[in-house]
């Protein structure tokens, strides 16, 4: 009666088991500073353009003659319009405000895009990447056992420093994969070649990209693409994820938006048409005041505004990359993308070098086996603190991390106990 690929996943404790131990040390140790670089949430408000918009909205709920209710489920047209104006026209893509659906927040659009599939569909991810897209695929029963950290029917696409954390085209034949540019957890991005090739496999091969840009406000770099829509012929063979939530803070009010292309039809089918009916079916609609609120992000004062955060923000992940490249540690990321990624250091495993962290020196950061069996070995250090917080935690950094030894060493300090 139930679905049994609930008993199947692994429990997410990722999170959970980062908390448990901050704080059993920080009951232990009442007095010791702790600075986080583990968060994926923002932490700095909403720009003043977004308040007032907000506001403004709000007081039209509050009369006869401005009230809304139920909206359109696509979204409104001032945010879609907004939308195409704002993202996709300075870019040079033909994508249509009809294409746009708005929603929620990318969460929910990239874990609800699998049921357009068949349950059959072969799926390939980028390993490490957002656990989203791997869980959803496991809860819709596509992804077999799992079986030794990994699932049997899952097409693990290996980002590793060989391949400089970018994913290498699937040996095996594969109908769905999942592209997160800039990726999370590894900061880094794909380039305009890498998406080509890309969107050839795609075409030559009849699979769909389900292409994640939640992050692209934050490349910095002309070449990388802020949509694969940039790319010929990817309206033939993709679906891309926008959010507002890193862009402008939008990570409590929820704001998204997925484009479906109509271009894009697979066995006779328009993906358009059925994305349309699964949206109206399953969704009522982001609210009012909010799209409202996301329209405001595209103001001249709006854009600015959230530039400033998003400029603030990286300042933190360019300081931390920096500071890691300085004592010897490889590290991507942070400059497309408000995260850096490196191997731990002294051959420890990222839980190993998590708790290493937090006893010597008080840094909390993310143990990349969270995001992936190819990040057992890695961690996430995240720029979305405060500046202060950052300096301070960079300071600490470099005095612990020559004491671990380099990458390449093998450990040279005795392992803790947990
Ligand atoms: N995609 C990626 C790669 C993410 O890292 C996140 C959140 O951390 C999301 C999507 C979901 O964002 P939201 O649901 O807030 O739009």
């Amino acid at each position: 009666m139930i679905n049994p690929h609930y008993g199947n996943i692994p429990p997410s404790y990722l999170f959970s088991e980062v908390a448990t131990r901050v704080r059993t040390f920080q009951d232990a140790n009442p007095d010791q500073r702790i600075l986080r670089l583990g968060i994926g949430d923002v932490t700095r408000p909403l720009a003043p353009a977004v308040v007032e918009a907000l506001q403004d909205a709000v007081q039209e709920q509050a009369s006869d003659a401005t009230f809304r209710g139920y909206g359109p489920e696509q979204g409104y047209a001032f945010l879609r319009d907004a939308i195409i104006a704002g993202e996709y026209a300075p870019i040079g893509t033909a994508i249509t405000a009809e294409e746009v659906f708005v929603g929620d927040g990318s969460k929910t659009d990239t874990a609800g895009v699998q049921e357009l599939f068949d349950a059959d569909a072969r799926v390939a991810v980028s390993d490490p990447v957002y656990p989203v897209y791997v869980d959803s695929n496991a809860l819709a029963g596509r992804l077999g056992e799992f079986v030794g950290g990994k699932w049997s029917r899952l097409t693990y696409l290996d980002c590793i420093e060989s391949n400089g954390y970018r994913p290498s085209l699937p040996e095996a034949p594969v109908d769905l994969v999942y592209l997160c540019s800039p990726n999370n957890p590894t900061g880094t991005s794909l380039s305009r070649s890498d998406l080509e090739q890309w969107v050839t496999w795609a075409r030559e091969n009849d699979a769909v990209i389900l292409f994640d840009a939640a992050y692209r406000a934050f490349i910095t770099d002309d070449s990388a693409p802020r949509s694969i829509y940039e790319i010929e012929g990817a309206e033939e063979v993709a679906i891309e994820f926008g959010s507002f939530s890193k862009t402008a803070g939008f990570t409590g009010l929820r704001c998204s938006w997925t484009v479906v292309p109509k271009a894009l039809r697979r066995e006779g089918a328009s993906l358009h048409a059925m994305w349309s009916r699964r949206h109206a079916t399953k969704f009522n609609g982001t609210p009012y005041i909010v799209q409202r609120a996301a329209e405001a992000i595209y103001s001249p004062e709006g854009r600015e505004q959230v530039q400033a955060d998003i400029d603030y923000y990286m300042r933190n992940a360019g300081l931390i990359r920096e500071a890691l490249n300085a004592s010897g540690v490889a590290a991507v990321g942070g400059r497309n993308a408000p995260y850096v990624w490196f191997r731990c250091p002294g051959g420890l495993d990222s839980w190993e070098f998590f708790d290493r962290l937090l006893a010597e020196i008080q840094v909390v950061g993310t143990p990349g086996v969270g995001f992936g069996p190819a990040g057992a070995d890695h961690f996430r250090l995240s720029a979305f603190g405060s500046h202060e917080d950052t300096l301070e935690a960079v300071a600490r950094l470099t005095t612990l991390i020559p004491a671990l030894g380099r990458t390449d060493s093998s450990p040279v300090l005795v392992r803790s106990e947990s």
